[in-house]
């Protein structure tokens, strides 16, 4: 389960201890000493998860949650804060502002490493190798494998991963943008019509299941999978 994680924290040794612990565990780990510089790294490429210290220079990991779940692109990005303070009332406007979990430092590398397991799991079931079971469509991430209705379908690596990303994102409607982003990654050049080439090649797949009509097309914002 490995996973792009972008950790936020102004402590050196703090940095590099948590970043020594999940390159370890086998993410994808990069680092920044400042929400402006986390911020200017997310122009780039989001990550799968946000480690977020609470008291930073500048602007707070407070303010800079309150930030990221105010804009579309960045609103999704689970996180987890990092905090000194044990008080619950700081703890609770923490969660508030929308981070997903909150540690409390001194923490034990397992305990973090725990608590990000459940926020992926949670959050993120894509980056996991977990099989899923959606409308007649189960998608087995380690073995690659597609069956629909009973029928094993053959797809190509960017068909598979736009219908991993739909059916662990079921029910939610995704601007070609956004699809671009989660499954393209966000250094891939390329327009609306890359989306919906892959998403008519998708469909096409599903067409001799009779599962075409899973992939919604909503006129204006996007596309979205039904789960029934
Ligand atoms: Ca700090």
């Amino acid at each position: 389960m490995a996973a792009q994680i972008l950790v936020v924290e102004d402590e050196p040794h703090i940095q590099e201890l948590i970043s020594l612990n999940l390159t370890r565990a086998g993410h994808d780990v990069r680092c920044a000493s400042a929400a402006e510089e986390a911020r200017d790294m997310m122009q780039q490429a989001l990550p799968d998860l946000l480690l977020l210290d609470w008291m930073l220079p500048g602007i707070s990991g407070v303010e800079f949650t309150r930030q990221l779940r105010s804009q579309a692109r960045t609103r999704d990005i689970p996180i987890i804060m990092l905090s000194a303070r044990v008080e619950e009332r700081d703890k609770i406007s923490g969660l508030e502002v929308g981070a997903d979990d909150y540690i409390t430092k001194p923490f034990s590398p397992r305990e973090l490493m725990a608590r990000i397991a459940v926020i992926l799991r949670r959050r993120l079931p894509q980056v996991t190798a977990e099989v899923v079971r959606v409308g007649g469509i189960v998608l087995d991430p380690a073995a690659k494998t597609v069956i629909a209705k009973g029928e094993p379908l053959s797809l190509g690596s960017t068909e598979f991963r736009l219908l991993h990303f739909l059916v662990t994102h079921t029910d939610r409607v995704y601007s070609r943008s956004q699809l671009l982003d989660h499954v393209w990654g966000p250094e891939f050049v390329g327009d609306d019509r890359t989306v919906d080439v892959h998403i008519s090649r998708l469909r096409s797949a599903l067409l001799p299941c009779g599962l075409s009509q899973v992939i919604r097309t909503v006129r204006g914002s996007g596309y979205s999978l039904c789960a029934d």
